[in-house]
């Protein structure tokens, strides 16, 4: 089967296709427009697309040349608090392009798709862990552009022949076990990647942002999902549309969390750097707890994770960052 992976060169997309190249029986198509993805991401051999799910008719002619199977869509811009100060960006980014992502897949009958959702679409959520099927109430635009997502989906599998997988990511974090790929944004926002700018001394102190929330040590706490373990879920998800033709959500999560200074904490031993931090305001649009419990995608989906334990998670970051200290391209 053809898989087109739409934000293939990003993070998570990148070790999706990576766990991809050592399978049989999948050809692999990148798309990417590079705003954020990197070129040196992507494995040799592998079809590379530059293109903007944004600009339709480039993603048209996309489909006219490979005429896909089923489509993984990772291309969104993902940051909280970037959402609440600019958020009509992300219903145009995270909205529309999957709107013509999906009219796309529309037009060239292509059935399956996988979306990557997020763990944001359930704002303060009530219970902790939280359920596949808990109420949905996003507290930023980030999340609220990925629920209104799920929900279009839904809405495309009624009207049109369309079998989806929403997936919803916890933090997800850590790099391949070879080091060679792992996370580089621009700018950097997550807490994993800004610690170990730390300790390569890119960065003199980490800021805790917000040290007074109702949690064990006041910081925020966060489940952390190793990348490769997602990119897992990621074929196993395709596997089940394939076999079942029946849509379904899951929740990736570990039912655990971590609070930002325990990570921190992880990180010094890690690394032995001392990594300085600093304790700042809140910042917009935080939940105080994001815990999801993977009921669901343990039954269904028969997934695992390999990686229990967050000085695992943090080490294998480490080894990608001191790999490449400055990212992929240094400037
Ligand atoms: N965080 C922090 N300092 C930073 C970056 C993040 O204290 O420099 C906190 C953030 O407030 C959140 C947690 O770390 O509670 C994880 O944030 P991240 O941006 O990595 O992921 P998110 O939870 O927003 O998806």
């Amino acid at each position: 089967m053809k898989v087109l992976i739409c934000g293939g060169a990003g993070y998570i997309g990148s070790h999706i296709v990576r766990e991809f190249t050592s399978l049989s029986g999948y050809e692999i198509v990148i798309v990417d427009n590079l705003s954020k993805g990197h070129v040196e991401s992507i494995p040799k051999g592998v079809t590379f697309e530059e293109a903007d799910i944004c600009d339709k008719k480039s993603i048209e002619a996309v489909f006219e040349k490979h005429k896909p199977g089923a489509v993984m869509h990772f291309c969104a811009s993902i940051e909280v608090g970037e959402s609440v100060i600019d958020p009509l960006k992300y219903y145009e980014n995270n909205v529309t392009g999957t709107i013509y992502l999906l009219q796309t897949m529309q037009k060239y009958k292509v059935k399956y798709f996988i979306f990557s959702s997020t763990a944001a679409i359930f704002g303060n959520p009530e219970t902790t862990p939280i359920a596949d099927d808990a109420k949905s109430v996003p507290i930023n635009p980030y999340g609220d552009s990925k629920l209104t997502v799920e929900k279009i989906l839904g809405w495309c599998e009624n009207a049109f022949d369309i079998r989806y997988v929403c997936l919803r990511y916890f933090n997800a974090c850590g790099a391949h076990e070879s080091g060679e790929i792992g996370e580089d944004h621009n700018p950097e926002t997550h807490l994993i990647p800004l610690i170990l700018q730390v300790a390569l001394g890119r960065r003199p102190q980490i800021k805790i942002y917000g040290n007074d929330y109702d949690t064990r040590d006041g910081t925020c706490i966060r489940d952390y999902i190793h990348v490769t373990d997602l990119a897992h879920a990621h074929i196993k998800a395709l596997e089940y549309l394939v076999k079942e033709n029946k849509s379904q959500k899951f929740n990736l999560g570990s039912g655990e969390g971590y609070s930002v200074k325990e990570v921190i904490e992880a990180a010094r031993k890690v690394t032995g750097h001392p990594i300085p931090a600093v304790v700042e305001g809140r910042r917009p649009g935080d939940p105080a707890v994001l815990i999801a419990g993977s009921k669901r995608a343990e039954e269904i989906l028969g997934w695992t994770r390999k990686y229990k334990n967050v000085e695992d998670i943090v080490a294998s970051a480490w080894k990608y960052h001191q790999a490449y200290p400055h990212g992929y391209a240094p400037k």
